[in-house]
């Protein structure tokens, strides 16, 4: 998994530089979702290397006495848990005693970092820049995140230290539970494997964490990968959701099929949305579980105002199967394993061209794409591509011409007609 984690004090321009590296798939994904918000992660892509981003300065608290302590712990968190460190600096102020302390932080550490140099907009600059060399950090990348002059090189360096994943375990399904803390991610993993400890093999190469479990009983075999099961002890509470986050990415670049819990008290709230568009953003399967439900009141409409709730905020990806747990119940906690495998399958769907061309086509010769400016689309054909996940291409004259509302009742229409629920979908319009 390829994590480019940025850090550095406050103000030297983390969130610019981390605008300026997810903007593109941003401006694609986000215009419809409404939730642009307190992001601070994301997927970005250079030279066909995806990565996933995430800015540490969004997890800073707010009070005075907590902020250098909260700092230091972000790039230690930061240092284990990404697999390549930008340690941003600014120009117009030198090495300041903080930037001390971090590059002192980071000397330390195995991972692979790029002084970025940020705010050098001229020659002057260039050369005052040089004293960052004063770090023993190696290269420094200098850097305008304003203009975006500089990010192509150090993104050039940056992508040649990306590992490819080791395909360890590779042929068995992968399931991460994620969520925000608290909600129960703990107490599922232990009551499905708890009496039963024997079945867990922490896979090697995981490191101490461990956090790949092999669980093999009643006919199912699969990885869970656990967030919840190393905590830091930390006294700044902001970093708690710092290391959350950080776990949720690594687990989500994982994993085939995420598992996102919800506490059903708190509901879907805008971090369980931005873990969804992130296991959306990377393709993955997705199982939706609100978990204390003995905690609600019920009557018989409950669970169906509820559903409509989370269908109105993932909309349009609107067939993710939901599962309403209470795990001190033990109330559908294997349905979730179900539920989850079915998702698995479902990602792995191929469905044949002829069958797909005899759904499909009568339905886009009933609805076919508007016309604009007096020309006519005419889709040919369509056949699924190759993939890890299901990705359709409907071949036509004019892909050009095909709109947004259109991908997305196509989608709407290949999710009605075949059994894709909870797995991605992706539609192409082709040039025949
Ligand atoms: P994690 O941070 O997501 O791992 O959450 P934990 O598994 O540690 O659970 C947090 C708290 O919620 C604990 O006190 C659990 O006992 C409680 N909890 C977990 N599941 C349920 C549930 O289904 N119902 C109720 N009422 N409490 C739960």
């Amino acid at each position: 998994s390829n994590i480019v984690a940025i850090v550095g004090r406050p103000n030297v321009g983390k969130s610019t530089l981390y605008n300026r590296l997810t903007e593109s798939r941003k401006a694609i994904v986000d215009d419809f979702s409404g939730v642009t918000r307190d992001r601070h992660y994301g997927v970005a892509e250079w030279t066909d290397h995806p990565f996933t981003v995430i800015d540490t300065g969004g997890y800073v608290a707010n009070s005075d006495d907590v902020f250098e302590a909260a700092i230091r712990e972000q790039v230690v968190i930061a240092v284990e848990e990404a697999s390549i460190i930008l340690f941003v600096v600014d120009v117009t102020t030198g090495i300041t005693d903080l930037d001390d302390e971090i590059a002192v932080l980071l000397r330390r550490s195995k991972k692979p970092v790029f002084v970025v140099v940020n705010k050098v907009d001229n020659h002057n600059q260039q050369a005052d820049a040089t004293v960052f060399y004063g770090f023993g950090l190696g290269e420094i990348y200098n850097i305008s995140s304003m203009t975006g002059s500089g990010t192509g090189e150090l993104l050039d360096e940056v992508v040649k230290h990306f590992e490819d994943v080791p395909l360890e375990d590779s042929t068995r399904p992968k399931y991460a539970i994620v969520g925000r803390p608290n909600v129960g991610k703990s107490s599922i993993i232990n009551s499905l494997i708890g009496s039963q400890r024997n079945i867990v093999t922490p896979v090697a190469g995981t490191t101490r964490d461990s956090i790949h479990i092999h669980y093999n009983q009643y006919g199912h075999d699969f990885m869970l990968i656990d967030t919840a099961g190393m905590r830091k002890k930390t006294k700044v509470k902001e970093n708690i959701e710092f290391y959350s986050v950080m776990r949720t990415i690594k687990a989500l670049e994982e994993a085939d099929v995420i598992i996102l819990m919800i506490d059903a008290v708190e509901g879907f709230e805008a971090q369980d949305m931005n873990i969804f568009h992130l296991a959306e953003k990377n393709k993955k399967g997705i199982v939706i579980v609100v978990n204390k439900w003995d905690l609600i009141e019920k009557n018989n409409k409950t669970i169906k105002v509820f559903e409509e709730m989370i269908r109105e905020k993932t909309a349009p990806f609107t067939d993710v199967p939901i599962v309403f747990t209470s795990v001190t119940e033990k109330q559908r906690v294997l349905k979730v394993i179900d539920v989850a495998n079915q998702v698995y399958a479902n990602r792995a769907r191929k469905i044949t061209t002829s069958k797909l061309n005899d759904v499909m086509l009568p339905i886009i010769e009933n609805y076919p794409p508007p016309s604009l400016k007096g020309k006519y689309v005419k889709i040919k054909y369509i056949t699924q591509i190759a993939g890890s996940s299901p990705m359709f291409a409907f071949f036509c004259n004019l892909p050009q011409y095909i709109k947004e509302p259109y991908y997305r009742f196509i989608e709407n229409k290949l999710r009605e007609n075949f059994e894709l629920s909870g797995a991605p979908v992706q539609v192409w319009f082709r040039q025949k």
